[in-house]
């Protein structure tokens, strides 16, 4: 039977993969290892509970209370704290889900590789941070890295038998999010409501207002780098509205191979769990007909300004991208604190880059996990300080 753990269970993407996990079978067809979650411990034990899983993990100390009552009589462990989430992650398994939000999913994640199992990596930060140093940890142990992002499992699709080598271009597309149409000059006043709108995904908060700010479109420019070894010029985005065609590859012989499905997290985290089969999903069926057409543009380079701040990341390359994901971290804290602007975001970004840059040489990459911890310590220090948060 296979074993499996889901780390960051109780959030969107963890949520998508419990349900299938429990639509192909639960507990009949799968050995549960770890569950991890944050606050949301009645939800984390809920799950613990209908997976049978050895152990559930809050990533909070004080929550340890609270989820060893709910798993109260289940012979479940129940664990808290940060060393227990890597503790969660050094107990193997075949198949693990990494779907932690933010830098917090680095450390189980790498933890996680050691084993030599598949790593279906939701956590894109993992990759925008510690891509060559993720990717060689794998490589070590033997493990294999499967993309769960929508856009990144469709490349990966389009690329089943093909030669990497005789790929011209990656197209990855965006919705463009939910200040997508608004005119550029009240973009400027858009409330953490509106950002957090999504027309067509259901996802975490975080996530949403990243996808109107294009920040999550900008890490994922640089999630299809680390992933497939292409060159960043190689690299296009598309928007394109209605969220059907998650992305193209175009060949040497001028062939562009789409991937369309429903805006249903489940298609691509499905397709990590049944790879290299593909099995029965319970998501929407695309009636095209209906749909009519479909529309596709640019993107604006001053609505979205994230996209041109991750191309000088990939130019600079070595620890960039570690500052760019804390630094865009702690702008998306700041904008839903109410204390920055929506586009003050991109602003704040650069300005942490620019100031890391005239601190250490940023192009040198990372020879390990710590050093990438700290230099996501110390952006985020610098993007609080000029955030006007705290002092630098
Ligand atoms: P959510 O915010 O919905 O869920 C995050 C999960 O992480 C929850 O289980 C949460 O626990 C837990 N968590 C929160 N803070 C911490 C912490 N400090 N340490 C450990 N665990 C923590 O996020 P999403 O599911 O939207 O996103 C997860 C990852 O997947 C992100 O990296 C995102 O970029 C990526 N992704 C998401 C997509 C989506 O559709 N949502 C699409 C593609 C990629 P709790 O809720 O109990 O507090």
């Amino acid at each position: 039977m296979r074993s499996i753990s889901v780390f960051g269970a109780t959030g969107s993407i963890g949520e998508s993969t419990f349900d299938l996990l429990m639509h192909a079978g639960g507990r009949g067809a799968f050995r549960t290892v770890a569950l991890t979650g944050g606050r949301n411990v009645a939800r984390l034990a809920a799950q613990a509970r209908a997976l049978g899983a050895e152990v559930a993990v809050s990533a909070y100390d004080d929550c340890l209370p609270a989820l060893r009552a709910a798993l109260a009589g289940s012979g479940i462990e129940a664990a808290a704290g940060t060393e227990a989430l890597l503790e969660a992650a050094d107990r193997p398994a075949d198949w693990v889900m990494s779907a932690i939000i933010g830098a917090a999913g680095l450390a189980p994640g790498f933890r996680a590789l050691r084993h030599g199992g598949t790593l279906a990596l939701a956590n894109k930060e993992s990759l925008v941070a510690a891509g060559p140093l993720l990717m060689a940890e794998a490589a070590r142990h033997g493990a294999r890295i499967l993309p769960v992002d929508s856009e990144h499992s469709a490349v990966f699709q389009a690329l089943v038998g093909e030669d990497i080598a005789l790929v011209e271009r990656i197209i990855i597309t965006a919705s463009g999010g939910a200040l997508r149409d608004w005119p550029l000059e009240r973009l400027a006043h858009a409330t953490v409501a509106e950002a957090s709108r999504h027309p067509n995904w259901a996802m975490g908060q975080r996530i949403t207002i990243d996808s109107a700010s294009m920040f999550n479109k900008a890490m994922e420019l640089i999630e299809t780098r680390e992933f497939f070894g292409v060159a960043p010029a190689q690299i296009e985005v598309l928007v394109h509205p209605e969220s059907i065609v998650h992305a193209l590859v175009g060949f040497a012989d001028g062939a562009l191979m789409a991937h369309l499905g429903a805006p249903d997290m489940r298609h691509a985290i499905g397709y990590a769990l049944n790879w290299p089969a593909r099995g029965a999903l319970p998501v929407a069926r695309l009636d095209l007909a209906a749909l009519g057409q479909l529309s596709f543009r640019a993107p604006d380079p001053l609505r979205w300004p994230a996209l041109r701040l991750a191309r000088e990341v990939m130019e600079v390359r070595g620890q960039a991208g570690a500052v760019f994901n804390a630094a865009k971290e702690v702008a998306l804290d700041s904008f839903i604190a109410g204390q920055v602007g929506f586009m003050d975001m991109a602003g704040l970004v650069e300005s942490t880059i620019d100031k890391m840059v005239t601190r250490q040489s940023l192009g040198n990459a990372a020879t390990s996990l710590d050093m990438v911890l700290q230099t996501d310590a110390e952006a985020r220090a610098v993007a609080r300080s000029l955030s006007g948060q705290e002092k630098d």
